[in-house]
């Protein structure tokens, strides 16, 4: 099987359709991620796929500490949990203020608004 890109031309030879789907997609990302006919659907695909990998940045997990503020489990502190990615760890860190918690975190976190649609508990989080 040999197919053109219509956009610029290159030709693949794939063995099967599935191949040409897969060779294809892996075109279209690598090169065309910004055509209009795709860029959306590359995002979409981009978001979901998100779900399946841990990313690392500089070769780290990137973790998210969420700060949360009285919570059920300690309704007298304030807690921060550790999630990499979105999948919490066990590691928690417990203070009886805002700005002792922040403290508490490791360095090199940026911090991120509470969402208005976030548990009312949660104050902020920060990810690294
Ligand atoms: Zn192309």
């Amino acid at each position: 099987m040999k197919a053109y890109c219509k956009i610029c031309k290159t030709i693949i030879y794939p063995t099967s359709d599935f191949e040409f789907g897969v060779m294809a997609l892996s075109h279209i990302m690598q090169y065309h991620f910004s055509h209009p006919s795709y860029s959306e659907l590359l995002e979409k695909i981009i978001e979901q796929t998100k779900n399946d990998f841990i990313i690392e940045k500089d070769g780290r997990k990137m973790e998210i500490w969420t700060i949360y503020k009285h919570p059920l489990d300690y309704p007298e502190k304030f807690v921060a949990r550790k999630f990499i990615f979105d999948k919490p760890t066990s590691e928690i860190l417990i203070g009886d203020t805002l700005e002792e918690i922040r403290k508490l975190l490791p360095g090199g976190l940026t911090r991120i608004e509470r969402d208005p649609k976030d548990d009312p508990v949660i104050v902020e989080a920060w990810i690294g």
